[in-house]
């Protein structure tokens, strides 16, 4: 076989009319360490250039003989980088026409006057290629930068992958949906054709096939189980090692026979761990190629371990919504049971009244009795009531309720604890009648229990103002008091369950956090919308609801509504 002899970049071209001159030059110049590249036929010159040259010796001959349009040519077709040093023997210098016109002709030319001592000759083609080889350096460095930037290029564009299955991931709760939406986003990148997601059975004794993408679907309860050691993810389970399987198609390895039924040429398993513990494995196949590349490789692996992340988060989550369940069975529960023995109470109690058992003393004990019952009572039906709202068990009973008589009723459930306080309590009311769609107990609930809160976070003797406006399609209830106030950065989370400020900013109260999550959810209910504000600490509170008003009595259905 011929092999083409490596081109010396630094060669010089040497173009001389007649085969004698052009042999004296290279005796001359390969004698000064100088390599030469010799070609008398112009039509040649603009291939030999583009093959690459240090440096162009002429004569001007070739200039009269109109023959220099090619190497004109193949001068203007070099890259930017490059600018061949080009010198020309003239008999007339620098300033004759042929070398204006050599000038005009190839741009980078140094004319020497003939005849030439050959010091001179050989000196100017050295420094004609001193300059050529920083253009080389030149033409290095650039590529270098290219190279550079295109790897950057791809660098950011896997950062936004991974950024973009992070974002899938921990969006997205269940977990087959998590992975073929992930897959989704990878798939083209790294001409994927397959994923397989196993998991661990509950036994922990197998791997069960979670989801997976790319092979038929009547294949799908062969592999529904893999025991510990079969198949590619079952060896991966069993070492608890990555495993990364290439040019499957013509292997033997029985781990792989599986995939290469399935027209797979290369395969990547990692085990999910977390913690020491295995919770499956995620493998991802590609027909069209035999082998990842190391890049891309490391790429997967990354995702598995985004994946092992993302699957602890959805176990978590259910374990804490199992949880969050019990703990609102339980509360249910709880209130129930707690709620049957206080009726035998109290009716214990008022047969003790009327049958004016023990006198004076047991009858003061009888009144603290049954107003703590009265307490008890209150506490354990809005915890029923949370509870039922929580699973979606509260109904409400709809219909068409003037706005006013709900406040007033509610004032009625509030007033004595607000008179016990020594509270002062101004109430705004619209001059006309105002009606809702509502469920008038569990509205006025709503609003005693806001002034409830009023008086309770309140010193004695303070001030409690509730105004109700109609401005337009909805009615503005405020409940205002001169308390202690709500430190700012409580007010957006003062709804939620359970929910207390700071015990020790408060007077003892008394109380679960469970009002104002039970009236913010009430206020909903109704398609309304409640808010909190203070202006801190001991600068007073308001509650402002808001809910839409019943439409004209022209369009609506007489018969009451229920919905839940
Ligand atoms: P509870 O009163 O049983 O603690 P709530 O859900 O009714 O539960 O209220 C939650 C918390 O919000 C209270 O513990 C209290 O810290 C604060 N809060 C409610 N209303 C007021 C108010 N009017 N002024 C100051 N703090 C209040």
């Amino acid at each position: 076989m011929r092999h083409r002899q490596a081109i010396d970049p630094e060669r010089v071209l040497v173009v001389a009319p007649t085969f004698m001159d052009a042999a004296l030059s290279q005796s001359i110049l390969t004698e000064a360490g100088l390599t030469c590249q010799l070609c008398a036929d112009p039509d040649k010159l603009g291939q030999i250039v583009s093959e690459g040259v240090g440096a162009i010796l002429l004569t001007e001959e070739l200039l009269a003989a109109g023959q220099a349009y090619g190497l004109a040519e193949a001068l203007r077709r070099q890259p930017a980088w490059s600018d061949i040093p080009v010198l020309l023997l003239s008999a007339a210098g620098a300033d004759s026409s042929p070398g204006a016109y050599a000038m005009e002709l190839f741009g980078n030319v140094t004319v020497l006057e003939r005849p030439v001592r050959i010091t001179n000759l050989v000196s100017a083609l050295q420094a004609a290629l001193r300059a050529r080889r920083r253009q080389y350096e030149l033409r290095d460095r650039l590529a270098e930068l290219e190279r550079a930037e295109t790897s950057l290029r791809k660098q950011s564009e896997r950062l936004r992958l991974l950024w973009e299955a992070a974002s899938v991931l921990l969006t997205t709760e269940r977990p087959d949906a998590m992975m073929q939406a992930l897959f989704a986003k990878i798939a083209p990148h790294f001409q994927l054709d397959c994923y397989f997601n196993f998991i661990l059975t509950e036994a922990g004794d197998a791997l069960r096939l979670q989801s997976c993408i790319g092979i038929p679907e009547e294949e799908l309860p062969k592999i529904s189980r893999l025991e510990f050691g079969q198949a590619v993810c079952g060896t991966a389970a069993l070492r608890r090692q990555s495993i990364v399987a290439t040019h499957i198609q013509q292997s033997d390895d029985p781990m792989v026979q599986l995939a290469k039924n399935y027209g797979i040429r290369a395969y990547a398993c990692s085990p999910l761990i977390i913690e020491d513990r295995l919770l499956g494995t995620l493998s991802f196949a590609s027909r069209q190629k035999d082998r990842f590349k190391s890049e891309e490789l490391e790429f997967l692996q990354t995702i598995c371990h985004y994946a092992t992340v993302a699957y602890e988060r959805v176990r978590l989550i259910d374990r804490l919504r199992d949880a969050d369940n019990r703990k609102n069975e339980f509360l249910a529960t709880l209130a129930h049971e707690l709620r049957n023995p206080l009726a035998p109470i109290r009716n214990a109690l008022q047969i003790m009244q009327l049958t004016n058992y023990g006198g004076a003393a047991a009858e003061q004990a009888r009144g603290i009795m049954e107003r703590q019952l009265r307490q008890m009572v209150r506490l354990i039906d809005d915890l029923l009531d949370v509870s039922r709202i929580s699973r979606g068990k509260l109904e409400l009973r709809k219909e068409r309720v003037e706005l006013a008589a709900v406040i007033h009723s509610a004032v009625d459930m509030a007033n004595p604890l607000i008179e016990a306080s020594g509270h002062r309590l101004t109430l705004s009311l619209p001059g006309h009648p105002v009606y809702l769609n509502a469920d008038s107990l569990r509205l006025a609930q709503v609003f005693s229990n806001l002034l409830n809160n009023a008086a309770k976070y309140m010193d004695q003797g303070g001030h409690i103002e509730l105004t109700a406006t109609c401005p337009g399609k909805e009615a503005i209830v405020k409940v205002r008091d001169t308390g202690i106030g709500i430190p700012a950065e409580a007010l957006s989370s003062i709804f939620e369950m359970f929910m207390q400020v700071d015990r020790s900013l408060e007077k003892s109260q008394g109380g679960l956090g469970i009002g104002l999550t039970l009236v913010k959810k009430l206020v909903e209910m109704h398609n309304g919308h409640i808010e909190a504000r203070s202006e801190g600490l001991n600068r007073g509170a308001e509650f402002i609801v808001r809910l839409p008003l019943a439409p004209a009595l022209g369009s609506l259905d007489p018969r009451s509504s229920r919905s839940s």
